[in-house]
């Protein structure tokens, strides 16, 4: 994947003089740098990044520059990354299965907080890992609500698992902790209410004074144009119930925020490559590219259509089936989306707010997929 040098001012200053085919990612460092310090001054407690959703350099820098100092990581490449691009932050390593191989990694790589949800993962972690000054977080889950997709499926231990391993952590000697993801793209605040009461009901069973609490991530971004994240409300509430949870026995908040930091940040701009009997729309990318995450989640429809001379379409919407490049018949975004009635075969389609799972997802498949990330000022215009 490329990445040009040159600033520039809006897409539309690019598309201008953009003469393939080829998609290409917008990055406004200042969006993402203000959204950082928007979680900084808003979140009551240590923001970390969940470097999955986007583990571009560039990414990495802008939000150590920002003052991003804890990264949650789930590889020894994760790890790796980190330590490269901003050496003193904070490791949380939150993937609750890892091989011996990976665990001696974060020991070496001085990891300074993992997450459980077994006993054998327990086991592996207290025979590797010397406990004095690292803490064990216990993952936990309940049956989903309010997020898009279901995250309690893969990991997280019941109430009554967490009890037993929250009191395993604290006599091994570890740094007794309990973590949870509520789920991801979660527009409704309620998702962590339970969670947290939840947590406050684990660590009185277990009696254990955990240290922290992870309320995960699952902050949402800016999707639709009718429904703007409610970043300020959710951190409220994750206050509010925090201490009406757990009372004098309250711990350190700690979030982990991937989508709801860096997908604000990111503009994919794409071309139509032909209007099929003026019916469907092709797009030079597709859900095996940037928008992969499109038919789990759902569609945007934060979208603009550019002609090749980069002005702005404003013909009437008209609302058409679109299809992504690749032979594969799957390669469609989820339901129709409204597009304008003059767009034409070369126009530019961009979307809005693309900046998690789409860098880190985009394949080659078919021999498409060759996306570059260009720096501009400004996502408008
Ligand atoms: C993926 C993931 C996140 C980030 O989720 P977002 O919805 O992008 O905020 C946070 N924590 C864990 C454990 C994850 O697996």
């Amino acid at each position: 994947m490329g990445l040009s040098k040159t600033i520039w001012t809006r897409p539309s200053e690019f598309l201008r003089i953009h003469d393939s085919d080829a998609p290409v990612m917008f990055f406004a460092p200042c969006v993402l740098q203000a959204t950082a310090r928007r979680f900084l001054d808003g979140f009551p407690g240590l923001v970390t990044y969940a470097v999955k959703s986007n583990p571009a350099d560039v990414v990495i820098e802008n939000l150590a520059a920002a003052g991003v100092r804890g990264y949650d990581v789930a590889s020894p490449e994760e790890i790796r990354l980190i330590r490269r691009i901003a050496p003193e932050a904070a490791l949380h390593y939150n993937n609750p299965v890892r091989s011996r191989a990976e665990i001696a990694v974060a020991v070496e790589a001085d990891v300074d907080s993992y997450s459980v949800d077994s006993h054998s993962e327990l086991a592996k972690l207290i025979e590797m890992v010397p406990a004095a000054g690292k803490e064990i977080s216990v993952r936990f889950k309940l049956p989903v609500k309010g997020a898009a997709y279901d995250f309690g499926a893969k990991f997280g231990a019941t109430v009554e698992k967490a009890i037993t391993l929250l009191r395993e952590v604290a006599e091994a000697g570890f740094i007794p902790s309990l973590t949870f993801h509520p789920g991801t793209q979660c527009t409704d605040a309620s998702a962590w209410d339970a969670y947290i009461r939840t947590a406050a009901q684990i660590a009185s069973e277990a009696g254990v004074k955990i240290a922290r609490l992870n309320v995960g991530g699952g902050f949402p971004s800016h999707r639709l144009n009718g429904v703007a994240p409610q970043l300020e409300a959710i951190f409220a509430l994750i206050d509010r119930v925090a201490t009406e949870a757990f009372g004098d026995n309250r711990p350190a908040l700690v979030c982990e925020p991937g989508r709801g930091l860096v997908a604000d940040a990111f503009t994919l701009a794409t071309r139509v490559r032909g209007i099929r009997d003026d019916e469907h729309v092709f797009l030079t990318d597709g859900i095996y590219g940037a928008l992969a995450e499109l038919p789990l989640i759902g569609a945007i429809d934060r979208m603009e259509v550019r002609s090749r001379e980069g002005e702005l379409r404003i013909g009437e919407g008209q609302m058409r089936i679109i299809f992504g490049p690749t032979c594969d018949s799957v390669d469609r975004l989820p339901g129709e989306l409204s597009l304008p009635a003059d767009m034409e075969e070369g126009d530019f389609v961009l979307f809005h707010g693309l900046g998690a799972y789409s860098v880190a997802t985009n394949t080659r498949f078919n021999g498409f997929g060759d996306l570059s990330i260009v720096t501009a000022l400004s996502l408008r215009g």
